[in-house]
């Protein structure tokens, strides 16, 4: 077996840490940097978890998926009177960024996790990459994977062409104590991944673990994701937040602005199923997060590569997201280790397989995204929306 390269990993989130458990397990040496200077715990958003975000901590941590996540065994469509449009069994393991990272986190341990550590330029010469950081800091690999997420600063540098779209609508995202729904509101959601479709909208409404990674019923979260279109005209009003300062990715909670936040409860009172509309009234600090695609015509750069949201960043429909992001580590593990250790031989094997994978999740939630939001013929139980990585169900 050649010797394995030397990596540094730049972003320590879901993507990043899986891609760096893995190439630890093939005996690289491996280093995560990321910018934070606090564990990344603030993050309290759902996720729905695919196969491939829970496959490291099922297999190789062997901390059960029912651990770290909610399970729902049925998915619902209500009309707005709160009755059901549609109904079909289907299993969904529901968590939050928090839980996931939490036991990834663990499985990694911090010796080599460094917090405060933002990476500000890197030079690749062919033998090898160096790394600088903000605070004059070095570090000398050979591979370097960039895990930095959606505002990429590596991609940025990469490929300055590139571009991100605004898909038109944002999400306004949100969790309540299932201990604080009324009894019939409760009863009526938490077995459930709960959609109403709207005219030009959509929301979904499931529970999560709680803060401390309760999994049992009534201990957890509701959490929603409610799409809704936002003009390009209105984007900068819309995205001011408490501060005056003009966000481009999100807003945090407690930071939207009071005319958005009143502007969103009222309609949720006038559109949304009763259920429903008591989940996202009673939300404390609503938060916002800008839909956007983002597409790469390269993944792979001599000794540096982009994985995640740092590469292709895609409409959050098919709940493939962090999925995406743990299996480019997972093939990018995989070639390295058929490579035995070969950085170049490796990323170009990988390149290949992830850019077509990128470019097909891309082009699934972008059709989704504009039968939603824009043509009007999304439907209830459409069997396109079931969630997946390669594919519906996938
Ligand atoms: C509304 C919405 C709903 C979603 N729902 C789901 C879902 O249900 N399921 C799902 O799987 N996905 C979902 N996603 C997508 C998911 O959040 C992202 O795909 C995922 O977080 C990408 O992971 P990542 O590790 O690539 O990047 P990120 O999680 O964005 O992490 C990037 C990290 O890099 C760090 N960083 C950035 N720059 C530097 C630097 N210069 N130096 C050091 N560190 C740096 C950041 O601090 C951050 O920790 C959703 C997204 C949205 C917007």
């Amino acid at each position: 077996m050649g010797s394995m390269p030397r990596v540094a990993v730049v972003g320590g989130s879901l993507g990043g840490l899986t891609a760096a458990l893995l190439l630890r397990d093939l005996g690289c040496e491996v280093s995560v940097y990321e910018r934070s200077r606090e564990e990344l715990e603030a993050k309290g958003a759902g996720i729905a978890v695919l196969a491939a975000t829970w496959r490291y901590p099922v297999q190789r941590l062997g901390v059960p998926a029912d651990e770290f996540s909610a399970r729902t065994s049925w998915v619902r469509f209500l009309e707005a009177d709160g009755s059901t449009a549609f109904e079909e069994q289907r299993l969904y393991h529901l968590s939050s960024w928090n839980a996931v990272y939490r036991v990834l986190l663990q499985g990694f341990g911090r010796e080599n996790y460094h917090l405060a550590s933002e990476v500000s330029s890197f030079v690749d010469d062919g033998a090898q990459v160096t790394i600088n950081f903000t605070d004059g800091r070095t570090d000398v690999v050979d591979l370097l994977v960039c895990a930095d997420g959606i505002a990429s600063e590596a991609r940025q540098t990469l490929l300055p062409e590139v571009t991100s779209a605004y898909a038109g609508y944002i999400a306004w995202r949100g969790v309540i104590p299932e201990s604080e729904l009324t009894p019939a509101t409760f009863d009526a959601l938490h077995e459930s991944l709960t959609y109403q479709v709207m005219d030009h909208s959509h929301i979904l409404v499931y529970p999560i673990p709680g803060l401390a990674g309760e999994v049992e019923p009534g201990h957890r979260l509701m959490n929603i994701v409610w799409y809704r279109n936002v003009s390009p005209e209105d984007f900068e009003s819309f995205l001011t937040d408490v501060n005056g300062d003009v966000r481009s990715v999100s807003i945090p909670p407690g930071l939207v602005n009071e005319r958005d936040l009143a502007e969103m409860r009222a309609d949720a009172k006038a559109l949304l199923a009763p259920q429903l509309a008591e989940v996202v009234t009673g939300i404390k600090e609503p938060f916002l997060q800008v839909v956007y695609d983002i597409e790469v015509p390269r993944m792979a750069f001599g000794r540096v590569c982009i994985i995640g949201d740092a590469a292709f960043a895609c409409r959050p429909h098919a709940a493939a997201g962090t999925a995406k992001a743990a299996e480019d580590g997972w093939i990018l593990a995989e070639e390295i280790a058929a490579a035995d250790g070969d950085v170049l031989k490796a990323l170009a094997a990988w390149e290949v397989r992830q850019l077509a994978l990128g470019r097909s999740l891309l082009e699934r939630t972008r059709d989704i995204g504009y039968r939603s939001q824009v043509a009007g013929t999304f439907k209830a139980g459409d069997p396109d929306l079931v969630f997946g990585l390669y594919a519906p169900g996938n």
